[in-house]
């Protein structure tokens, strides 16, 4: 019979969503360090994430054990509406680069909160519900993450409280209306709702905010009113393996036409999409059972894989919330302005960062014009206004497929395109313009954020 033909768009039906999510810890050869409690330096026990946590969100937290979990019904009938997520066979691309490399991208943008966080909103909004409380609260920086939690609270009737960074929230003043909207309250941080707010306004009146001081707005929140709990998109267990759905159907939709990817490329923040998207690859790759090439991608100005250090840190730069060990550049590390604001982040998931310690991954960072001239390209070819953070991954396929260019390799290339980027308009501008610049920390700008980790204690 003659090969089939592989067609643009691989679409799997609705029976073919997963039933269950990929824990990628039970797959694992040894499992990456545990949280740790900063008032104790003793491992986070599920007590001590209770009051800030859905009970259900820390079991799944814990769980190294079991490889599958099951999806629950009222969480596949949201994904439902915008799910399975198409897997794209870049031919246009592909010609116009002119390599013999088969080039492959999961596009997550499909829905109005224009990302893949909503794979996640979902179900911690859904467990939040089903264990009675009445509200959710969460920080947002550029506003992805808002508008995704915005769009599940609404689902399940839960009021949400979004504390946005002040600046990102007179910057995005459209991406606050989607929220309120979804009717999300919205509060721009810092704000005189909570203590940690209104301490900071006295010290530094006029400021425009930061994501840690939204982080502490939203935390104090969450821990002092009743029926509240605060939900994080991104860097935690639990969000990695709500997002292997994404990993899950481009398996699926691959096998469907016997396609075997020899490398799969990601954009790494927090290291959610990218820790979903390869999870049920990289299972068996450890098992032994394929030797895929896993490349994570951040940029050149927040570096924390390529230059960070491997060590416990706290997870926001408030230095309230449990510590992590992962790849930092420290809780006080101030990246530049940086238009991918998703990638902004010092840290990366626990997970992620064990897997690169391991060697089963690289990293490679990449600068910010190179990353834009990828995405005003793919936009023109491709049809699709991707996001900065996506156009991370999409700049470091396109080198791959160049390479194979040069050698005649026809390597099977898999990439996650995240999201779509019109709320991203002010930086497509600047590329525009001509007014884009690139700006990488040198190390003494490196040494004073590894100065703010703190001092732990190991082999505890
Ligand atoms: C938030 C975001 C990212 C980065 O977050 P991860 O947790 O690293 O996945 C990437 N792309 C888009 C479009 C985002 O909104």
């Amino acid at each position: 019979m003659a090969k089939q033909e592989i067609p643009y768009k691989i679409y799997l039906s609705e029976d073919e969503l997963p039933k269950k999510w990929y824990n990628i810890k039970a797959a694992m050869k040894s499992q990456h360090e545990p949280f740790l409690n900063p008032a104790t330096g003793k491992p986070c026990t599920a007590d001590d994430l209770r009051p800030v946590f859905c009970d259900e969100c820390i079991e799944q937290e814990l769980n190294c054990t079991d490889l599958y979990i099951d999806i629950p019904e009222e969480i596949r009938n949201f994904y439902k509406m915008y799910r399975p997520s198409p897997l794209v066979r870049a031919y246009c691309l592909e010609k116009a680069l002119g390599t013999p490399a088969e080039i492959y991208y999961k596009f997550e943008g499909n829905n109005t909160s224009g990302s893949h966080k909503l794979n996640s909103a979902v179900a911690q909004a859904y467990y939040a519900k089903k264990q009675g409380l009445k509200s959710i609260t969460t920080e947002t920086g550029a506003g992805q993450w808002g508008t995704a939690l915005s769009m599940a609270a609404a689902y399940f009737d839960l009021d949400l409280t979004v504390y946005m960074v002040k600046v990102s929230g007179e910057q995005k003043p459209h991406r606050r209306e989607v929220m309120r909207t979804y009717g999300a309250n919205v509060i721009l941080s810092p704000s005189d709702t909570t203590e940690a707010g209104r301490k900071i306004l006295r010290e530094f009146p006029g400021t425009g905010g930061s994501l840690g001081c939204a982080i502490s707005e939203a935390v104090e929140r969450a821990v002092t009113s009743d029926s509240c709990r605060y939900v994080l998109g991104s860097v935690l267990d639990h969000v990695v393996l709500h997002q292997s759905v994404i990993g899950l159907e481009s398996k699926a939709a691959m096998e469907k036409y016997g396609v075997a990817p020899d490398m799969i490329i990601g954009c790494c923040g927090g290291g959610s999409n990218f820790g979903g998207l390869i999870a049920p690859f990289m299972g068996d790759k450890i098992a032994g059972k394929n030797d895929i090439e896993f490349i994570g991608v951040e940029p050149a100005s927040c570096p924390s894989l390529t230059r960070g250090r491997y060590a416990y840190d706290f997870c926001d730069s408030a230095r309230i919330t449990p510590l992590a060990k992962m790849y930092t550049l420290g809780c006080g590390f101030m990246p530049s302005a940086n238009h991918a604001g998703g990638l902004r982040y010092h840290g990366m998931s626990p997970i992620v960062s064990k897997l690169y310690h391991e060697g089963y991954m690289r990293a490679v960072a990449v600068e910010q014009t190179k990353v834009f001239e990828a995405a005003q390209m793919f936009a023109r070819i491709e049809g699709i206004l991707p996001a900065p953070e996506s156009s991370h991954a999409i700049r470091v396929a396109i080198d791959e497929a160049l390479r194979c260019k040069e050698t005649g390799e026809k390597k099977k290339i898999l990439f996650g395109l995240t999201g779509t980027g019109y709320f991203d308009m002010s930086a497509y501008k600047q590329f525009n313009d001509g007014t884009m610049q690139d700006t990488i920390p040198d190390d003494a700008a490196l040494e004073r954020g590894f100065a703010t980790i703190p001092q732990v204690q190991e082999n505890i």
